[in-house]
């Protein structure tokens, strides 16, 4: 079981369905691109804070982009081999 509440099913990764957003949407969100997705994890390492891997490897969103966090974020974001991961910014108005 997923800590964060939330489980992608392969029907999700199939389908291209994303983690809902949650959290304030004056947050950043990082996004998966499941069908793009390869599974390899290089995410979960280099944003341990906001991404987890479930039973199959594939990236599970925990939640908001902290201000803390986003440099990791950004840069899991450009290293993304198969760029299957994209940070959601909100609109500054
Ligand atoms: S780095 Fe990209 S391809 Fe690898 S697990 Fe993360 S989102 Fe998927």
């Amino acid at each position: 079981m997923s800590t964060t509440g939330h489980t992608a099913t392969a029907g999700q990764r199939a389908t291209g369905a994303v983690a809902p957003r949650t959290g304030s949407p004056d947050q950043p969100v990082l996004r998966v691109d499941w069908p793009d997705c390869r599974a390899r994890g290089l995410c979960a390492e280099l944003v341990p804070e906001n991404i987890v891997l479930d039973e199959w490897g594939y990236p599970l969103v925990t939640g908001p982009v902290t201000r803390r966090a986003l440099r990791h974020a950004r840069e899991a974001v450009t290293s993304c081999p198969h760029q299957a991961l994209r940070l959601i910014e909100p609109v500054r108005r």
